[in-house]
């Protein structure tokens, strides 16, 4: 059975959601208050409608409490946002993920429930400054403010070491549950498997033990 979202608010960030997720097969119904906004997805959504989310009446007989998950992509007005997350939190739908515009907001949003918060211009830029400063870590994804999984790119000071050698669980606190070998993918290495130069761990745990290990390990 294909996946089924809502995405309410069609600016940059949740058009480009909506264009994603129809790209992998999901159904997606696409709201936004704008006539325009949803003339443009009409022909790229699954179905596309105009309706103002914070209208509890419209919500419900659009029967969102049916999808598994409804993103909120509302950026500039945050009251608007709010009250939709709350609107949608009553009707009890099980995944909700908010788009924050600032720190207050995303306060708010995870006080009134919503599941998920994501900030994705401070979030972009942090991942572009990490990429920037580290050629060894290439990508990461927050767990939480402080827990990451994180891929690592293995440098020759760490090549050729076993994942007992390099006993990182008892020295840092963090776990390698993946290793990423050309198109072949180590999924819970054993501890005898060696790392080669060139692979790419992914390593779970907190950021702070995380980076104390690329700090230490790979650039010590
Ligand atoms: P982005 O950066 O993703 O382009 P943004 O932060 O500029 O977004 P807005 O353009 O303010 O965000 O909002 C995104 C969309 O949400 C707009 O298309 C807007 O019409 C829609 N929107 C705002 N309020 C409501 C509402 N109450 N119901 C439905 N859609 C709404």
């Amino acid at each position: 059975m294909k996946k089924e979202f809502v995405v309410i608010g069609l600016g940059r960030f949740g058009g480009s959601i909506v264009r994603e997720l129809m790209s992998l097969g999901a159904h997606v119904m696409a709201i936004d208050n704008s006539s325009e906004r949803v003339d443009e997805f009409a022909s790229i959504a699954t179905q596309a409608v105009i309706a103002n989310s914070t209208d509890e009446s419209v919500l419900t007989s659009l029967g969102i409490r049916n999808f598994e998950h409804v993103i909120v992509a509302i950026g500039e007005d945050i009251q608007a946002s709010i009250l939709t997350t709350i609107i949608l939190k009553e009707l009890g739908v099980a995944q909700i993920t908010v788009k924050a515009q600032n720190d207050y907001h995303e306060k708010v949003l995870r006080k009134i429930g919503a599941d998920v918060v994501v900030h994705p211009e401070r979030d972009m830029g942090i991942r572009i400054a990490n990429n920037m400063m580290s050629n060894t870590v290439l990508d990461y994804l927050e767990l939480s403010d402080e827990h990451s999984i994180m891929e690592i790119k293995a440098n020759d000071a760490i090549a050729g070491y076993s994942v007992i050698d390099l006993d990182i669980r008892a020295k840092y606190g963090i776990n390698i549950v993946g290793i990423k070998r050309g198109n072949e993918i180590i999924v819970s290495p054993q501890a005898s498997d060696k790392i080669l130069l060139g692979d790419i761990m992914l390593v779970i745990g907190a950021d702070v033990d995380i980076n104390r290990f690329v700090k230490k390990a790979l650039h010590g």
